[in-house]
C-alpha cells in the first residue's frame, strides 16, 4: 500500500526560508516557467546544463511563510526557459550505430570508406579491389592515413 505523504513534523528538519541561497515558491504561487524535475521529464526536456533555480517549499509549510523543512513534497525548480530537449539518440548509441555501418561500408583491403554497403559476404572487399572496376571517387572516403596513426 502506498504510504500517504505524511505531513511535516518533527521528524522533518526544520530550515530557515532560504537557507539554500535560492528563492523559495509555494505550489500554485510559483512562475509558469519553474518546473520539478518530474514536469521536465514529462516535458522530454533536460535540465540543459543548469542546476535548480528555486525551491517549491513543502505543501504543510505553505501555512508557515517564516520557515522551511525538509519534507518530501518539497523539490527543486528547474527553469524551461533553459531547458534543452533530449538527444534522441545518445551519442553512444550514435557511435555505435556509425560503427556497425563503417562494418559494412569500408574495404578490408584498400580501406576506404564507402556511402554505400559493400558485398563483403561474397567478394570480401569492394568491386575495385574484387576485378579492378573504377571506383568513383564521390562514393567513398580516403583511407586514413596510417603514417599518422603510427607517429
Ligand atoms: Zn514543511
Ligand atoms: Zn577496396
Amino acid at each position: 500500500m502506498r504510504q500517504r505523504p505524511r505531513p511535516c513534523s518533527q521528524q522533518d528538519k526544520l530550515l530557515p526560508r532560504g537557507a539554500q541561497g535560492l528563492p523559495e515558491y509555494d505550489r500554485g504561487a510559483c512562475p509558469d516557467h519553474l518546473v520539478t524535475r518530474r514536469q521536465l521529464r514529462a516535458r522530454e526536456v533536460s535540465p540543459g546544463g543548469y542546476g535548480p533555480v528555486a525551491i517549491l517549499r513543502c505543501a504543510q509549510c505553505r501555512t508557515r511563510p517564516w520557515r522551511s523543512c525538509t519534507h518530501r513534497t518539497r523539490a527543486y525548480l528547474y527553469d524551461l526557459r533553459l531547458a534543452r530537449p533530449k538527444r534522441v539518440p545518445t551519442l553512444p548509441q550514435e557511435w555505435a550505430l556509425d560503427r556497425a555501418m563503417a562494418a559494412r561500408q569500408t574495404c578490408g583491403t584498400c580501406r576506404r570508406r564507402y556511402f554505400h554497403c559493400l558485398p563483403l559476404k561474397t567478394l570480401g572487399s569492394c568491386l575495385e579491389c574484387f576485378d579492378g572496376t573504377p571506383a568513383d571517387p564521390a562514393t567513398y572516403i580516403a583511407p586514413p592515413a596510417t603514417h599518422l596513426l603510427a607517429a
